[in-house]
């Protein structure tokens, strides 16, 4: 038996502990350990969705888009670029929901490789990836190499790649497992065999550095509303290469992504550098979120996150170790391996997720028995994953299971 580090202790040698006041109350809250899936709201969020609503919709009307909403999906995404993703500035737009600039980015990565007509994808990734490249798949004749179950390594990737490859698909850390992929060990690869990269960020944005520029990522998108704390429904953001940008064209071609938007005039010309990623007019109230949870976390700086975080899912593991043993962990035992989640297997978690829920302790399930503990850095505590884990194992208990 190991013996769990105390959770008092941790937290008075937290660093980033005084982030945590930063959040709005939720009442009878015990626990949130699900940060990964929607973040909590940032009392300054609140009241920046009031002001925004309340002066810049309210006071300015239709003068808004002339004097500030119109930049503010390449002003938001740069500011994002440079805290978050180590990308420069004009290659990172707020648009869409991930799922819609998914499809945009994935339709233009084909048009950047004509001649080449195949897609490498894993079998475990999110389903909405899944399912937009079996859609786009249906739609333009492109094969979809599919990676097997289980982590993604370089090999696997290797194994697929070739010159038939246009694009691989993936996400850094995966949604069940929390296991973070080899980024520049597999982006390196997919560029030897001729192919475009698209990284999906939507567990690692806000959790791990990173550095898209640097690393020679073609293209990514990635979650508003996990650890970038944007709210339900957050717009998502898209990141493309500067040197790809001249030639990028997707296929969603709305008068906002265009060269003239207030011009009204025949025939679309793709508007400048990233604003082409943009079809439709961009989603402001939701932007309003996003802006006060990425000031924070370029306060609290991503080596500072990210050393938190591994703190964090260390302590959950010990706690596990000690208090869940039947449980079978799913993620890497190498916190360096992992991202901001770790889940757990166990057959008696389905039928205790309601008991959880009435006490203020909120994991998340996912089919067929896993629960995942989203430990966000900023807001998550180390007695509160203690308070958590206890509570688990009460209910396991309660349930003879
Ligand atoms: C959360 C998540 C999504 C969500 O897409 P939406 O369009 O916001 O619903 C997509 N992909 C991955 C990998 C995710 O984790």
């Amino acid at each position: 038996m190991t013996q769990i580090p105390s959770s008092a202790e941790l937290d008075a040698a937290d660093p980033l502990a005084r982030f945590r006041e930063r959040f709005a109350p939720s009442a009878g809250l015990v626990a949130y350990l699900d940060g990964n899936s929607l973040g909590r709201p940032l009392a300054a969020s609140l009241e920046n969705l009031e002001r925004v609503a309340r002066e810049e919709w309210g006071g300015r009307l239709i003068r808004g888009w002339d004097e500030v909403w119109l930049d503010e999906p390449v002003r938001l995404g740069d500011r994002l670029a440079e805290v978050a993703l180590g990308a420069a500035a004009g290659q990172t737009v707020i648009g869409d929901s991930t799922t819609v600039l998914l499809y945009k980015q994935i339709r233009a990565a084909l048009a950047l490789r004509p001649g080449r007509d195949e897609i490498v994808v894993h079998r475990d990734d999110f389903p909405t990836d899944r399912y937009v490249l079996e859609g786009i798949a249906a739609e333009t004749g492109a094969t979809l190499r599919w990676i097997d179950p289980g982590d993604v390594t370089p090999d696997a990737v290797a194994a697929l790649a070739g010159p038939r490859t246009a694009l691989v698909v993936l996400s850094a850390i995966a949604y069940r497992s929390g296991a973070l992929a080899d980024v520049v060990a597999i982006t390196d690869l997919v560029h030897g065999a001729g192919a475009l990269m698209l990284w999906d960020l939507c567990h690692a944005v806000g959790a791990i550095p990173l550095e898209l520029d640097a690393w020679g990522v073609d293209l990514a998108v990635g979650c508003g509303y996990k650890y970038l704390n944007g709210g339900p429904g957050a717009p998502a953001f898209a990141y493309v290469r500067a040197g790809l940008l001249e030639e990028y064209r997707q296929p969603i071609q709305g008068w906002i992504g265009s060269a003239t938007p207030f011009e009204m005039g025949q025939g679309y010309a793709p508007g400048p550098g990233i604003r082409r990623v943009l079809s439709g007019t961009p989603p402001i109230l939701g932007m309003a979120a996003l802006g006060p949870a990425i000031e924070m976390l370029a306060e609290a700086g991503m080596d500072a996150v990210r050393t938190k975080s591994m703190a964090l899912t260390e302590h959950a593991l010990s706690l596990a170790d000690e208090l869940l043993p039947t449980a079978v962990l799913a993620s890497p035992r190498d916190p360096a391996r992992r991202g901001g989640h770790v889940t757990l297997d166990h057959d008696g978690f389905e039928v205790i997720m309601p008991r959880l829920w009435e006490r203020g302790v909120i994991p998340d399930f996912r089919r067929p028995n896993g629960i995942r503990l989203g430990l966000s850095p900023l807001s998550t505590g180390f007695a509160e994953v203690e308070a958590g884990v206890r509570a688990i194992a009460e209910e396991l208990a309660a349930a003879g299971a």
